[in-house]
């Protein structure tokens, strides 16, 4: 059966439109947060190697400020296009929400594909683009971070062309910065660690325990990975780990340590496949197939559909990637009554680690690799357990219960300003 493609920016109302109709929120609550505040184009001339000048497209949407200043990434990607910046940009506000963390959303992008430039190429994009957006962006008013094809070396880029422009050093005003110029430590884990804390959390909501659970988890990357690391931390069997190249399944439990070791060797680059570990390699699209009781989709969006939603036979599923699961096989999920943690707040880990980064910036003052995850394992257990109790509450869907609480949180704000009734 095949699905409708829909656009983000008309998924992403859809669903403020559900939770406002759950809240009984008024259409002025609607109105607002339908569309960004603001979102802007711009074009950047940038010197190529080879002496002639290319103009790229960047765009910077600011969704809502209402509760903080905006935060959110900047992709680099042939396919970016507005209505993904600012459907992006209206997420990372409710992500925000989810998080209890003050800031609203932000989301930024440039329209080329960086893996045919150079580093110094690269490195020109990214001063042009943050030299166009100045006007829009600022530590108290929009912060950039990493995205789909951006690092911390971009990030350091950025803070050291807006300082210029200001004439003093702003730290503050991009975060996922390398760790050696204003970067918080934890910040590398932290999305994967929060999928972790989300599976343990899920385990004894449902009067389980991640302890001997059998886990699977799509994608062994940045999210993947370390959630994986994490869980057999926890205790958690990970039977089943897939990335773009097979599946790997081993019903005992991978050695994830040994796996990680593994996908960091150089002739590797970066993939699963040859692993010594696994009882079987299989096709990739293998991995949502066993008899697990949670499956975590940690790669790309669109990863659970109408196609494999039957397969799956886990009662658990938490969403480390954004935008995993389609709408339709969303019904189906609820229909079956399989417990999901959804995107919105599994992954939040990563902004809130970065709202830790923002605020060791402002003060100058830095804390421990053990401080940042316990004040992280605090605010994400905090946020879980009260979507858990506003689910119970109004008998909806956790996804549901985290717009819920996300927009009820922005609309308080908005209505303290007097910008709505
Ligand atoms: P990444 O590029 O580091 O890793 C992606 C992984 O997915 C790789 O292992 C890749 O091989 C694998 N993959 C791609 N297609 C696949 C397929 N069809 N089947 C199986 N594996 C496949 O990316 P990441 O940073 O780990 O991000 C993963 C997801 O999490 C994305 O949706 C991203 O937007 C989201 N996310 C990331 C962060 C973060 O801090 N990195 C924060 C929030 C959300």
């Amino acid at each position: 059966m095949s699905e409708k493609t829909l656009n983000p920016f008309e998924i992403v109302q859809q669903q403020i439109k559900d939770a406002c109709n759950a809240l009984g929120e008024t259409e002025e609550v609607f109105e607002v947060l339908k569309q960004p505040k603001s979102c802007i184009e711009v074009a950047l001339p940038v010197k190529m190697d080879n002496g002639e000048t290319k103009v790229f497209t960047g765009y910077r949407s600011l969704h809502n400020d209402a509760i903080g200043p905006g935060k959110g990434g900047v992709r680099y990607h042939q396919d970016v296009h507005m209505d993904e910046v600012k459907a992006l940009s209206a997420w990372m506000t409710f992500k925000c929400g989810v998080a209890g963390i003050p800031y609203g959303g932000g989301k930024g992008g440039i329209v080329v594909d960086p893996t045919n430039m150079s580093s110094g190429e690269i490195e020109r994009l990214s001063r042009a683009y943050i030299r166009a957006i100045a006007p829009v962006v600022g530590d108290q008013v929009d912060i950039p971070a990493p995205d789909v094809n951006t690092n911390p070396q971009i990030m350091g880029w950025m803070v050291d062309e807006y300082s210029s422009l200001k004439g003093q050093n702003v730290p503050g005003i991009v975060t996922g910065k390398p760790v050696s110029f204003g970067g918080s430590l934890g910040r590398f884990e932290a999305t994967g660690y929060g999928v972790a804390l989300m599976m343990r959390e899920a385990f004894k909501a449902t009067k389980k325990d991640i302890k001997d659970s059998k886990v699977a988890i799509q994608g062994f990357g940045n999210v993947g990975r370390f959630a994986a690391l994490y869980a057999e931390e926890m205790g958690a069997k990970v039977v089943a780990v897939s990335d773009v190249s097979c599946c790997l399944y081993n019903p005992n439990g991978l050695d994830v340590k040994e796996l990680y070791k593994y996908v960091n060797l150089s002739v590797n680059k970066n993939m699963i496949k040859g692993f010594k570990g696994a009882t079987e390699e299989l096709d990739r699209n293998k991995v949502f197939s066993f008899e697990v009781d949670l499956v975590a989709p940690c790669a790309l969006e669109n990863a659970i559909t109408l196609e494999n939603i039957h397969d799956i036979k886990a009662s658990i599923i938490v969403e480390g990637a954004n935008g995993p699961t389609t709408p339709e096989a969303d019904k189906i999920i609820n229909e079956k009554g399989i417990f999901l943690v959804p995107d919105i707040l599994a992954n939040g880990g990563g902004v809130m680690v970065s709202y830790f980064e923002w605020v060791q910036n402002l003060q100058n003052y830095y804390w421990t690799f053990e401080e940042v995850q316990e004040k992280q394992e605090i605010k994400m257990v905090k946020a879980f357990d009260d979507i858990l109790a506003l689910m119970e509450e109004h008998k909806v869907s956790m996804r549901v219960a985290a717009f819920m609480m996300a927009i009820k949180r922005v609309a308080d704000g908005m209505r303290a300003r007097g910008w709505v009734k």
